[in-house]
Parts: C-alpha cells; sequence; structure tokens
C-alpha cells in the first residue's frame, strides 16, 4: 500500500480502478509563419469551432447535470470572445510571424501566468479556464483531439482536470478525483462539489501509467489522502466512513426544498454569498433563497480597466434573472485594502484596511460609482435587486450613497430606461456605524452585518495578520454586544437585519444570532442545507432570553 496527500476539494470517500488520464504533447510548431493574414484567418476559424464545441458540451452538462452547472461552460465560452485574448494572439502573429497555434499556446501561456500570479484566489483559480481554452484552440488548429473518455468506473488521476474535460467525462463512472495540480477554487472543483465527487487537489501523486493505471485505489477525501491498494483494514475503516457519509448526505439532502424556519416557528432567509456570474450554478445547487452578498468587486480584479456598464449589467442581469425572482443584494465597490486593482492607481497607504477603500474611494471616483449603480438599476428592471454600501461609518457617508443612486436612477429614467423597486441597505462592518445604528435604520432599507471587517476594527486585529490567530475571538462581548444592537435598531425602526461575514456559518452561532433576532444570514453556497438543517433543529422558546 502506498500513501499520498493532498488538499479536500470535496471529502468523501471512494473505492475503485485508477484511470490515469494524460495529456498528449499537442508538438507545436515554431517555424515562422509565410502569411499572417492567413494564420489569423485560421485563429478566427478555430475560434469559431471552439464555440461550437463548448455549445455542444454546455448541451449535454445541461441534459446530464444541470442548467446551472451548464453555466461553467457559458463561462467559457465569454472568455473565448475576450477581446485582450484575442488582440495578444494576433500580436504574437503579426509580430513574431508565429502561426496560429504557436501564437494561441503563447497568448494561453501569458494570461494564465497573469492569472495564476493574482492574489486574489477567485481570480487565480480562473487561470485553468484560460489554459483549458487556449489547449482547445491549439488542438483545433493542430487537427487533433483532446478529449478524454472513460469505460469503466474509475477514481480519475490526472496531472490537472480543466472544467471541459471534466465536464465531457462520463458522471456516472466517475468514482473520484486525485489531481496533482489544481486549485479548491477552480471550476473543476466546483463541479466536483456540485455532483459531490470525494476529490483531492495537489496530490504528491507519480503520473506514471505503470505505477497507477488500472491498479486500485481508494480516496478518503476528509483526510485528504489517496491509498494506492489500500489494506484490509483500511478499506474496512474506510467503508464504515463512506456509510456515515452517506447517513449524513441523506440528512442533507432532506433539507433541499424545506421552509428554512426555527421549530418555534420564525423565519429565516437563508442567503448565498458569490463573487460572480460563475457562482451562480453553485447557489442554485446549493438551494439558498437568495444572493445575500454579491461582491461586486471581483469583476473589477484581475484586468487592465474597469468593467463597463454594459459589461456590469449583464453580470448583475444574469444574477437577478437566475435567482428568478428572490433578492440578489449588490455590494457596490468594496476595492482597496485587501482587494487591489492596479489600474485604480492607489497610492501605499501606511494602513490600507484604514484608508481609501469602497464608498470612501467611490466618492473620489465619481464616474466609476456612477456607472457601477446605472448598472444595477438596468439590472434591476429584470429581477429583485437590493444595493448595499460597504464601509458606512456615518450617516452623511449613507446620504450621499443614496444622492448617487437617485442620480444613476433619474438618468436612466431621463433616457427612458426602466428599472425596478431597489432597496437601499448598508454593511455594518464598522463599530461606528454599529453604535450608530438607531440613526443609520431610519434612513436604509435593511443593515448586513460583515463580521470580518467588524471583527478586525471592534478587536483592532488586521484580518490579513496569521500572527494574530491566537486573538481572534469571535465571541468577544464587545462584537456580540455591537450585533445585539445592531439586530435591535434595525427592528425598531422596521428594517431587516442580516449577516453576511463568515460568522454567519458557524453553527455554534446560529442560536444566539437568531435569539438577537437577525432575519438573514448569508453563507458560502455548500453550508446552505447544513446551516438550513441548523436553523430547523433551533428551538428559540427554549433557548431563552438573548445573552450578549
Ligand atoms: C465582511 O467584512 O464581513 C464582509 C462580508 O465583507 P468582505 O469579507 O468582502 O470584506
Ligand atoms: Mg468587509
Amino acid at each position: 500500500m502506498k500513501e499520498f496527500s493532498g488538499k479536500t476539494v470535496f471529502s468523501g470517500v471512494a473505492f475503485g480502478k485508477i484511470r490515469l488520464l494524460l495529456k498528449p504533447d499537442l508538438g507545436v510548431d515554431t517555424s515562422p509563419a509565410s502569411d499572417p493574414e492567413a494564420e489569423k484567418n485560421a485563429f478566427r476559424k478555430a475560434i469559431r469551432q471552439a464555440d461550437r464545441e463548448l455549445s455542444d458540451l454546455f448541451e449535454k452538462t445541461r441534459e446530464e447535470v444541470g442548467e446551472d452547472e451548464a453555466m461553467i461552460v457559458d463561462v467559457q465560452r465569454m472568455m473565448l470572445q475576450d477581446e485582450d485574448f484575442i488582440e495578444a494572439v494576433d500580436g504574437f502573429i503579426s509580430g513574431e510571424a508565429n502561426r496560429a497555434a504557436l501564437a494561441v499556446d503563447r497568448a494561453g501561456r501569458q494570461f494564465f501566468e497573469l492569472f495564476s500570479a493574482l492574489d486574489d484566489p477567485y481570480m487565480k483559480a480562473r487561470a485553468p479556464d484560460i489554459a483549458d481554452i487556449s489547449r482547445r484552440l491549439t488542438a483545433i488548429l493542430l487537427g487533433v483531439s483532446g478529449s478524454f473518455s472513460l469505460s469503466e468506473p474509475s477514481i480519475v488521476a490526472a496531472d490537472d482536470l480543466t472544467p471541459s474535460d471534466t465536464l465531457s467525462l462520463d458522471k456516472k463512472l466517475i468514482r473520484a478525483f486525485v489531481t496533482r495540480g489544481g486549485s479548491t477554487n477552480s471550476h473543476s472543483a466546483i463541479l466536483a462539489r456540485i455532483l459531490k465527487i470525494p476529490s483531492i487537489v495537489q496530490a504528491d501523486i507519480p503520473l506514471d501509467a505503470e505505477t497507477l493505471d488500472n491498479r486500485d485505489g481508494a480516496v478518503d477525501g476528509h483526510a485528504g489522502k489517496f491509498y494506492l491498494e489500500p489494506e484490509d483494514a483500511l478499506r474496512a475503516r474506510l467503508a464504515g466512513q463512506q456509510e456515515q457519509d452517506r447517513a449524513g448526505e441523506a440528512a442533507l439532502e432532506a433539507m433541499r426544498g424545506k421552509e428554512t424556519v426555527t421549530k418555534d416557528g420564525k423565519k429565516i432567509e437563508l442567503a448565498a454569498n458569490i463573487g460572480g456570474v460563475e457562482d451562480i450554478a453553485a447557489v442554485l445547487a446549493g438551494d439558498a433563497e437568495g444572493i445575500g452578498l454579491f461582491r461586486s468587486e471581483f469583476l473589477y480584479l484581475g484586468r487592465k480597466t474597469c468593467p463597463g456598464e454594459e459589461e456590469q449589467f449583464n453580470a448583475y442581469r444574469a444574477a437577478a434573472e437566475a435567482m428568478k425572482g428572490r433578492r440578489v443584494v449588490i455590494r457596490t465597490l468594496d476595492i482597496g485594502a485587501d482587494k487591489q486593482a492596479a489600474y485604480f492607481d492607489l497610492k501605499a497607504e501606511e494602513n490600507p484596511a484604514l484608508g481609501l477603500r469602497a464608498i470612501r474611494l467611490c466618492f473620489r471616483m465619481p464616474e466609476i460609482f456612477k456607472t457601477q449603480l446605472r448598472a444595477i438599476y438596468r439590472a434591476s428592471a429584470f429581477g429583485k435587486i437590493a444595493i448595499m454600501f460597504p464601509m458606512i461609518t456615518s450617516l452623511w457617508e449613507l446620504r450621499r450613497c443614496k444622492e448617487f443612486a437617485g442620480e444613476a436612477r433619474k438618468e436612466l429614467a431621463g433616457e427612458g430606461i426602466a428599472a425596478g423597486e431597489v432597496e437601499l441597505g448598508i454593511m455594518i462592518e464598522t463599530p461606528a456605524a454599529a453604535i450608530c445604528s438607531a440613526e443609520l435604520a431610519g434612513e436604509a432599507d435593511f443593515f448586513s452585518v460583515g463580521t470580518n471587517d467588524l471583527t478586525q476594527y471592534t478587536l483592532a486585529l488586521d484580518r490579513q495578520n496569521a500572527d494574530l490567530e491566537p486573538f481572534l475571538d469571535t465571541r468577544h462581548p464587545a462584537l456580540l454586544a455591537l450585533l445585539a444592537t445592531v439586530a435591535e435598531n434595525a427592528h425598531r425602526a422596521g428594517i431587516w437585519a442580516g449577516i453576511c461575514g463568515e460568522l454567519a456559518s458557524d453553527p455554534e452561532m446560529t442560536e444566539r444570532f437568531l435569539s438577537m433576532g437577525y432575519d438573514e444570514l448569508s453563507v458560502s453556497p455548500g453550508f446552505i442545507l447544513g446551516m438550513r438543517k441548523r436553523i430547523r433543529d433551533t428551538d428559540l422558546s427554549a433557548a431563552g432570553k438573548e445573552r450578549t
């Protein structure tokens, strides 16, 4: 028996024959191209063919897995038309006399590196999509087939799996994934979680067919372990774990479609946090009742210029339409501090977390703020959208934000463009906002507490600094007192209050938050069913009075 370790993407246990999927080397021709125009035409033709292939894969995924999951393919179809990428390929063809396949390969690597080097884990995880698209285009240009298939139920081992590799495999035959590369936030990882396939990435496996292919294997997703030729004692232990997982899974699945209500009848809205349109599939698969936090700044990161009104409108509209009348809370741009985009050209700051970020930056760059607000209002005609302003500390800031929103709305009306009813709320993530929440509640339509920042600012504890972990006390009486004040002041003014920071998904805090009166919790899509169970198991009448 041999044991290998990696990072868990989806925990669970699997047994089966190992199938090692290795990609052939495409062997790109490096000799100079004699006719650059012909190469550019071949590239355009390859884009059209790749689009057709992805459209077929979209249909296959929609039929075999589901409409929401097929959106992963749609994202690649959108990326295929990216003007920067097309320009870069054309540049290699005309500037360096590269053949189209080599130009695609070089541009693909360049973009892959660019995305891989980004700090933001979400943007970083888009790099495999770029590699996927450029490999598909290169294979088309070279006239080779790049897809994998399985003939029996298998543990799939690979160097890395692109989203389209994963989607083109027969899902019924995949027992588990074990890859040497990959990130826990990639589309393949998201898909593995949606399909509930035990998966491990960054595993130290040998990519050697003789060692792995067709041998017996076992995956323990809980421990991030992969075993080659597992011993009987280990098999027995893992089989027991598998039984336990199935029982737990059945209990969670039973929560799907159920009302989120406590034992004593208090109805709670259980929403999901997302970073972009790509996460909507997971939101729907997770059975969320809305989107409680759309971190819109992700649209602005990992690129050279700000997204325009049209691009943003498309993203917000996609979210609004997908949620079919359920509320989508879009947080306006929260850039600065730990989320930086070079093109904003911000000065280095001594204390970025206390610096020019979020609405402070938006007030300095009114055009950017206005563009975003116009895009959101336009999207509001296609679903139920709410706008949430981040990093509020004072009433004048909320009033200024509302003025901006009012102007954007008025401008659109003047242009004859429709908008829906839009609630205007704020994040409570500074102690100042929590303490002044009575005043703020008089002019906001809702509150959502950002416990990540509220903890940081209340405890004077940099959320980015792992060395401060021993001081991080999410039960600190000061934090709990602020949380209680916020809910109380919201209700006094007749508005709803939610929590969208990470603490919202801490099951040990659920009873306390609900006792405080919170109406909404917004958590990662994968936590929805577990939280619903937690809430349905809570009896507030038995919990007694709120403890702060
Ligand atoms: C928070 O501060 O709790 C929050 C939800 O916002 P972010 O983590 O994006 O700062
Ligand atoms: Mg925050």
